[in-house]
């Protein structure tokens, strides 16, 4: 049994990281489960095998809302849902220009991906026009990597993606299979896990995390690490819960910040070569910790998210200076590879 730890065991599994093995549940549920004393040690441990595939280099992304609210799913999280009553801008989805010109507010901010993101069950065929016609310009004219994250897609779509030019797709698991009828009932675990699939077929790069603080136990949080190694993720958001006013997971607690801090590194040991990424909810859970959070997750989103305020741009630059990591700008061309 490996609850009583010393900190050569946390190395122990980083080793075991490294050669490719996957922790064990009992292993997994020990990083969850440790006293908080040890986080320091865990992520010591995290961290030498984050710094193994990634060095020091931190990853930005910006966020656009391409398309906002009035969404007809019912996402028990999500302000955007038509069964929240959040107070949010609802707009239908913007136009060439403007995702353009958030294409370059991206770079100004020296993120290497821009994410276009649209609120609803799949896009519309003039929705996806829309995005097809931005990415198709944005591909040509400026040094970024795309990730759409349009909703459910058909095959055919996720080909019209690609050809487009969108690098990555994400489409997020969100909970565990277990957990999903309690935060959605509009669709299921297993088509967002098509959706993955059917993404990674056309040849685009997958992007799918989870949101931890949805009543989830300890070992749903392993078995969403675990379906996320499995589906060969290679971007995976760890979000936590923001709860917002209004929807129906209003009244849910935060994360406490060194639980966060514990979920990243086991992501960190069972997807140990994937961009990990602290996600949505990064400030209002980990708080003053945000800081240490990148010891295990090597990218992060910089500004606000769909409908929540992140930090100021200037305070994410300066914590990464801080930390003495660097920011990893894309090594894109315009219009190259
Ligand atoms: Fe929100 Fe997306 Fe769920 Fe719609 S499908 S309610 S936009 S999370």
């Amino acid at each position: 049994m490996f609850a009583k730890t010393r900190d050569r065991d946390w190395q122990l599994l980083a080793q075991k990281a490294l050669t490719g093995e996957c922790l064990t549940m009992d292993e997994s549920l020990a990083v969850l489960e440790a006293e908080d004393d040890e986080v320091l040690a865990i992520l010591q441990a995290a961290f030498a095998v984050r710094k193994h595939f990634y060095g020091k280099k931190v990853k930005l992304n910006m966020i656009i809302n391409a398309k906002s609210g009035l969404c007809p799913e019912d996402c028990g999280y999500c302000s955007q849902s038509i069964r929240s009553q959040a107070p949010i801008e609802k707009y239908k989805m913007l136009d060439k220009d403007t995702l353009i010109a958030g294409a370059r507010e991206a770079l100004n901010r020296k993120a290497g991906t821009y994410c276009i993101v649209a609120a609803g069950r799949g896009p519309t065929e003039r929705e996806l026009e829309q995005v097809i016609l931005a990415v198709q310009e944005i591909r040509a004219t400026l040094p970024l990597k795309i990730c759409a994250c349009l909703g459910i897609l058909r095959g055919d779509q996720a080909k019209r993606l690609a050809d487009a030019g969108v690098h990555r797709y994400n489409h997020n698991l969100n909970t565990s299979s277990a957990n999903y009828a309690a935060i959605t009932s509009t669709h299921t675990y297993d088509q967002r896990v098509e959706t993955v699939q059917k993404v990674k077929q056309q040849g685009i790069s997958p992007c799918s995390g989870v949101i931890i603080g949805m009543g989830e136990t300890h070992e749903e949080i392993v078995e969403m690490a675990v379906a996320l190694r499995e589906l060969d993720a290679d971007s995976i958001p760890v979000n936590f819960l923001n709860p917002i006013p209004g929807t129906p997971l209003e009244n849910a607690e935060h994360t406490q910040p060194m639980k966060a801090l514990k979920v990243l590194a086991l992501f960190r040991f069972i997807c140990p070569s994937k961009e990990i990424r602290v996600a949505g909810g990064r400030e209002v859970n980990l708080q003053s910790l945000q800081p240490l959070s990148l010891y295990a997750a090597n990218s992060l989103f910089v500004g606000d998210y769909l409908t929540t305020q992140g930090q100021a741009i200037a305070a994410d630059h300066q914590m990464i200076e801080d930390l003495g990591f660097e920011i990893e700008r894309c090594a894109l061309k315009k219009g190259g590879e």
